[in-house]
């Protein structure tokens, strides 16, 4: 029997949002669940880029029947931000990844993601509190 964690699977958006994680979510159980994920993944274990539902979704209040429901028609838009984030990034579903590799990545792509994204996101307050935010968000 192998005791080995199973890989952390990781959807496109996410790739690209949870580098501004500092500490908020929807609710405690959430919060705790994406620490533990951004440990392991900091500490060097592949993600696997996968499609719909990750393991970020998996302990979301939205989540229902493996489908986004934040709100109206999230679903299709956030599988379109996902096609979107990995377009960007140069990733193909079920590929696997480091998440300092993507980490690199991130200023090279977030003007052009964060001109798509991050003007109507509910989480922008957080990321504009971030020290990582690229300042040239702010000035473009
Ligand atoms: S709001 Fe939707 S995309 Fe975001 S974690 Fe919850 S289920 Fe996943």
């Amino acid at each position: 029997m192998s005791l080995q964690k199973p890989t952390i699977k990781l959807r496109g958006h996410h790739l690209i949002c949870l580098h501004f994680f500092r500490g908020e979510g929807y609710n405690p159980e959430f919060v705790e669940n994406l620490k533990k994920i951004l440990n392991r993944v900091e500490d060097g274990e592949e993600i696997e880029v996968c499609q719909g539902a990750d393991d970020v979704c998996k302990m979301c209040p939205y989540l229902m029947r493996k489908m986004c429901l934040y709100e109206e028609d999230a679903e299709s838009e956030i599988r379109e931000m996902d096609r979107m984030a990995l377009r960007l990034l140069r990733l193909k579903t079920r590929w696997r990844v480091k998440w300092l590799d993507i980490g690199e990545k991130i200023p090279l792509i977030f003007r052009e993601w964060s001109k798509e994204y991050c003007g109507d996101c509910d989480w922008r307050k957080v990321c504009e509190n971030n020290n990582n935010f690229p300042l040239f968000y702010k000035e473009g």
